[in-house]
């Protein structure tokens, strides 16, 4: 009886979550744009783009997949993978806006034979916000996709692009005078941060003389016992038996994690393809804002 009350609220409780953090959307927008009609069509805009992650990483097999909405943030699909590839993880990415630039690229052209200003305004909103999500900036969809496709063995590249992509944010915030962007900024500082750390076990794991260019599943049970062992003195934590379930657990994530990095790298195929897809992403968005740029001129 308990065990079924616990998965059923485990189950409830992240829907409950997306849908307060959905109604505290709807009011911050509204206390914004003070008309129902914007919010709703931005909000679905969003919910279509979400719901492409959502969908893809459900039939991936992703673990604990949720879909959050913090206002002021934005919106994002969370979710845990084990042994998605490089193109299926493109995949998973680009499920978020090129299906709302397709609709966004639809509603243009039924808006070049009959306007009119919803169809207008969905055709921006459309192509604005996925375009915008293109950006080769991390966090944004566009980022994720490079650093998937082209840096994620690389830390030295990692590092350099949460940088840029850190500087792109502060100088787009000014640009738009929005200065709510920059609360963007800290999850490239915070990826940063457990890079940073996260190299800083690499170094003495070699120095411990651990082969790290291995794939995690190929590890015995005395080589991941002797992992184990080598972390709990990284950590300085001489007291095993007071580690608690969560603790073990997450010493079991980190060994993934340094031993994930060798394993998969993009075929020059996935690269070609997906790079492809994403600067059509970029270009369409780009040719009928224009479009509408030199129209109103
Ligand atoms: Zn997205």
């Amino acid at each position: 009886m308990d065990a079924d009350k616990i998965s059923a609220d485990s189950i409830a409780r992240p829907w409950l979550k997306t849908l307060t953090g959905l109604l505290l959307y709807v009011l911050v927008y509204y206390a914004i744009f003070r008309e129902f009609r914007h919010v709703i069509l931005l909000i679905a805009v969003i919910v279509f783009h979400e719901c492409g992650h959502f969908l893809v990483m459900k039939a991936y097999g992703y673990k604990d997949v949720r879909m959050l909405f913090i206002p002021f943030l934005g919106a994002f699909v969370s979710g845990k993978s084990e042994g998605i590839s490089p193109a299926q993880k493109s995949i998973m990415i680009l499920a978020g806006p090129i299906p709302g630039i397709i609709v966004g690229v639809i509603l243009f052209f039924i808006y070049l034979a009959k306007p009119n200003p919803l169809l207008f305004e969905g055709t921006v909103l459309f192509l604005l916000l996925n375009g915008f999500n293109l950006l080769p900036v991390i966090p944004l969809d566009g980022g994720q996709l490079l650093q998937t496709l082209y840096f994620e063995n690389n830390v030295i590249v990692q590092i350099s692009f949460l940088l840029i992509s850190a500087l792109v944010v502060v100088l787009l915030s000014w640009f738009l005078h929005n200065y709510l962007l920059l609360v963007i900024v800290l999850i490239p500082i915070l990826r940063l941060r457990t890079l940073y750390s996260l190299q800083k076990l690499r170094r003495f794991m070699t120095r411990e003389g651990i082969n790290l260019n291995r794939a995690y599943e190929d590890l015995s049970h005395d080589q991941l016992e002797s992992i184990r062992k080598k972390m709990l003195k990284f950590y300085e934590e001489e007291d095993e038996e007071s580690l608690t379930e969560a603790d073990n657990q997450a010493i079991r994530n980190l060994t993934k994690t340094l031993f994930k990095a060798n394993t998969a790298e993009a075929t020059l195929r996935t690269k070609f393809f997906f790079t492809l897809i994403w600067c059509l992403g970029l270009i369409f968005p780009l040719i009928a804002l224009l479009y509408f740029v030199s129209v109103k001129q």
